[in-house]
């Protein structure tokens, strides 16, 4: 994963977590709302089912007495009670006590009558006159065929409010009196206080459409003594104009009002009678505000919590980045140059293949890289590389890109496909590195780089590319193509085979025969190995040799052929033939293995071969490199008895001081040498080799010509001087058998 990938799952991660924290809050306010309005319509529905309740109980209470009244009204119509004054006091009186009225009246149209009283016994006498001026309209209601409730008044006599009920009495259908009773409000205190209202948070009041209080409940939230409901400063003016108004017209309230900091509603109901109305009102409302307060908090803390989360969440997000950011960078740079490093590089050459663009790898490299380092330290050497990426990132398209992979391979990939056009841009960045030298002293070092170029190719084939000019000091650029894709397949099918074709014998023994130029006499052979496919056919090694010392298999094979020379040597000297000394190749890697000597005289004592027949052929490449470390080895080889052979020798740049430096025994001209060449050069080669010659001979050192092909070559070598023969003007190398048979008049061979 990169970091564009990572940054966007966080940021989404982050999104969802901030939307849904948002939505979460406004569904909890929409919620809160909702529940709030909920609370708030179903206490406004409790207040006004219980008000309408009270309200039937009194109007039935009102009714009953009515009721009362009227039976008695038309008992009096029927009978002759009316007619008589005693018998109507005594009806009046009986009437009186089983209803609980304060006091029962009848009065003629004539406004005279008689009255009962419940405390103060009888007064047979009374006139209209005599009576409240409330009680006097209901009584004249009466008179008119109406049933009528008074208005409260006070009365003097029983220190309480009444009020009066009256129906008429007919007789022959004309109305000819009017039943009355007066009683006290104590019935509607005894409603008021008979049931708890809103499950005791609330109380009623009785108030006429003044809003005078004619019933306090004994339950009042209100403290003050108020007369009505205007008193005191807990109904705002609003709301008083508005209660007004609703009550002039004889409407129901509905409103609210704080008291002592407590929120409560109430509720106005018409009476429908006298202007009355039963005022309820309740703190449930308050109740509910403290419900909607633990909500609001509840709310507010898990606003409170989510902020947090979200909060540590964006800070964990903000530590993640930076750690993922320091990982990336540990993970897709490199950390000598800064650039990024292969596995970034495939990741985006992966999208860019991906999306089939047009585009060309290539991998570039400092010639002699390890000899900057060498010369200048490593410091020098990474601040080149540094140089080096600086180059290249300031060279590139938008788009492009490049990686550093090991020491001084950088991989670059651009975005074009012609081939003209990438040469000429590759060109144009290796003339740019160039431009800049490194001193040393008095010297100054030139950077020179080259490069491989894999049209629309991956790293490996720009890699190939490169490495089949890694060598060569002429050509800074080369293009992939099939020639080297198959070597790189052949090196494959080598590497895979060779471990099973070592087990199987495939590698024979082939003997070169030496001569002594001078006597032509066989003085030896050299041993050659040759790879027989399972088909017949041969490998030469110049197909695998190299190969092998790359990959360190040749310290196997020629710890192999070393065998193989000893068992061909030990089956002659079994049958009592004078072995011939063979001369082997050796690797090499054989020479910085400080156990080599040992090994390699172990296998010959296995086979109880002397090493004075065994002479091993060093590389004159191997010579050159590390002068102290082979000669102790040479040394060490000495001591066990072998011959020391410096073959290939003019082939790459000996010295003729190599014959006071080195010990040995033997040195084989490169063929090399005889190959045809312009008169000039002949004469100087030849002034040369004559000096080898002479010089080998001065240090005792034996002297062997080899590829000698033609008579020409052979008088060529006899003129300089040389001890000894080989090539094929003698004769090939041939299988160990055939050598056996053609040499040591014996048959059998290894
Ligand atoms: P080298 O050791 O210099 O061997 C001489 C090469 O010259 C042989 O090639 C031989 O066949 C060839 N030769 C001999 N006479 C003539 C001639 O008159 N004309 C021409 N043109 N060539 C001639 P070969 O067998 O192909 O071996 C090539 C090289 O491979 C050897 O060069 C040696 O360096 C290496 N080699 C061969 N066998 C072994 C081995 O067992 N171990 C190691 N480490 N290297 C080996
Ligand atoms: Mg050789
Ligand atoms: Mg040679």
């Amino acid at each position: 994963m990169d970091e564009k990938k990572l940054r966007k799952q966080l940021i989404r991660i982050t999104v969802i977590t901030v939307v849904s924290c948002l939505v979460l809050c406004l569904v909890g306010v929409f919620l809160l709302q909702y529940v709030m309005q909920a609370v708030h319509e179903s206490a406004h529905e409790q207040m006004r089912i219980e008000t309408q309740e009270y309200k039937e109980r009194i109007l039935k209470q009102i009714d009953k007495n009515i009721q009362i009244l009227t039976t008695f009204a038309k008992a009096y119509e029927v009978s002759s009670i009316a007619n008589d004054k005693d018998q109507l006091e005594q009806s009046l009186t009986a009437t009186n006590s089983a209803n609980d009225f304060i006091s029962m009246l009848y009065i003629w149209k004539d406004g005279h009558g008689v009255m009962s009283t419940a405390t103060y016994g009888n007064r047979s006498e009374i006139t209209l006159e005599d009576c409240d001026p409330y009680a006097i309209d209901v009584i004249e209601m009466a008179f008119e065929g109406n049933n009528g409730i008074s208005k409260m008044f006070g009365s003097d006599v029983y220190g309480e409010k009444l009020f009066v009920y009256a129906v008429p009495v007919y007789q022959n259908g004309k109305v000819v009196g009017a039943l009355a009773a007066s009683d006290t409000l104590e019935i509607f205190t005894d409603i008021a206080n008979g049931k708890a209202v809103m499950g005791g948070a609330g109380y009623i009041n009785l108030i006429n459409s003044e809003g005078r209080i004619l019933v306090r409940s004994q339950n009042t939230l209100i403290k003050e003594d108020v007369n009505t409901i205007y008193d005191g400063s807990y109904l705002t003016e609003k709301t008083k104009e508005q209660t007004r108004l609703a009550l002039s017209k004889q409407e129901s309230v509905l409103g609210e009002f704080r008291y002592e900091g407590t929120r409560c509603h109430y509720y106005l109901e018409p009476l429908g009678m006298n202007g009355w109305y039963l005022f309820c009102a309740n703190t449930v409302w308050g109740a509910h505000l403290a419900l909607g307060g633990v909500l609001v908090i509840t709310g507010v803390v898990v606003l409170l919590v989510l902020l947090v989360v979200n909060g540590l969440l964006y800070a964990g997000y903000r530590q993640f980045r930076k750690a993922v950011r320091a990982l990336i960078r540990i993970a897709y740079q490199d950390q000598v140059t800064g650039a990024e490093n292969t596995i970034r590089f495939n990741q985006r050459f992966n999208e860019i293949s991906s999306q089939h663009k047009n585009y060309s790898t290539v991998a570039m490299n400092v010639h002699n890289f390890k000899g900057i380092n060498d010369l200048f330290g490593q410091d020098r050497g990474d601040k080149v590389l540094c140089y080096l990426k600086e180059m290249i990132e300031g060279m590139l398209k938008t788009g492009e890109f490049f990686c550093r992979d090991t020491a001084d391979l950088f991989y670059i990939l651009l975005l074009d496909n012609d081939e003209q056009l990438v040469q000429k841009r590759m060109q144009k960045i290796i003339d740019h590195i160039s431009r800049v030298s490194l001193d040393y002293g008095e010297y100054s070092y030139e950077l020179s780089t080259y490069c491989g170029i894999a049209i629309c190719g991956d790293r490996e084939r720009a890699l190939l590319a490169m490495q089949s000019i890694q060598n060569s000091h002429q050509k800074s650029i080369a293009f992939y193509n099939h020639v080297l894709h198959d070597e790189v397949r052949r090196k494959n099918s080598i590497e895979s085979h060779m471990y099973a074709a070592l087990q199987n014998k495939e590698f024979k023994l082939f003997l070169q025969p030496k001569f002594n130029l001078k006597t032509d006499a066989l003085v030896g052979a050299e041993a050659l190995v040759r790879w027989q496919n399972p088909d017949g056919s041969f490998r030469m090694p110049g197909e695998f040799i190299p190969l092998f010392e790359k990959n360190g298999f040749c310290l196997k094979l020629d710890m192999y052929m070393v065998e193989r020379v000893c068992k061909q040597i030990r089956m002659w000297m079994d049958v009592g033939i004078t072995p011939a000394p063979i001369s082997i190749n050796q690797s090499k890697l054989l020479f910085s293995d400080l156990n080599y000597p040992e090994n390699v005289s172990q296998i010959l004592a296995k086979y109880h071969v002397p090493p004075s027949l065994i002479t091993l052929e060093i590389l004159e490449s191997v010579a050159t490199e590390n002068f102290e470390q082979i000669n102790k080895q040479i040394e060490a080889l000495h001591e066990k008895g072998f011959r020391i052979s410096m073959d290939d020798f003019g082939s790459g740049y000996s010295s003729l001081n190599m014959f006071y430096q080195l010990d040995i025994d033997e040195l084989k001209l490169d063929r090399g040498f005889l190959r045809k060449v312009s008169e000039e050069e002949l004469v100087k080669r030849q002034a040369i080799v004559e000096q080898v010659v002479v010089f080998a001979k001065k240090f005792g050192i034996a002297t062997v010509a080899e590829g000698v092909e033609t008579q020409e070559d052979r008088d060529f070598v006899k003129r300089l001087n040389f001890d000894f023969v080989q090539g094929y003007f003698y004769d090939r190398p041939i299988a160990a058998a055939e050598f056996s048979r053609k040499y040591m008049n014996f048959e059998q061979g290894v």
